[in-house]
């Protein structure tokens, strides 16, 4: 069995941003010889979900206003008194903080119309990782 192992880096520009990772994940698995098994895609991170889906940009920014009115920012949380950041932390919470896919046949198997996102809740931030980690042989 093969267990392979790699950060990306990512840096975002805005407060909630959603970066598209798909083929920094696919190419991991191309290079990692894994034919069948799985793949982590995970974010190390309190303030930052990871999401697949449709890479068109109105669902993007409906995604991103969907979480802005779920999570508002200043709504009188308590972790705010400390940080102000607790709409971020609430959404990272409940979305996720990972994804995981099969791989059969050397490739990622994913849906046509789902790509893979880190989603920055409290950005912008210079360096924010992605672990990826391919099981399989
Ligand atoms: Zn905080």
């Amino acid at each position: 069995m093969k267990v392979l192992f790699k950060e990306l880096r990512v840096s975002t520009t805005e407060r909630v941003q959603l970066i598209d990772v798909t083929s920094d994940v696919e190419r991991f698995i191309r290079d990692s010889g894994v034919r069948d098994g799985l793949c982590l895609v995970y974010a190390p991170h309190a303030t930052v979900a990871m999401i697949a889906n449709e890479q068109e940009s109105g669902l993007l920014r409906d995604i991103i206003e969907k979480v802005k009115e779920d999570y508002p920012k200043g709504a009188g949380w308590s972790h705010d008194r400390i940080d102000d950041n607790a709409s971020a932390h609430l959404a990272s919470a409940f979305i996720g903080s990972s994804r995981i896919f099969p791989v059969r046949n050397g490739s990622l198997v994913r849906g046509t119309w789902q790509s893979i996102f880190l989603m920055e809740l409290d950005g912008p931030r210079s360096s924010r990782v992605v672990v990826l980690e391919a099981i399989g042989e």
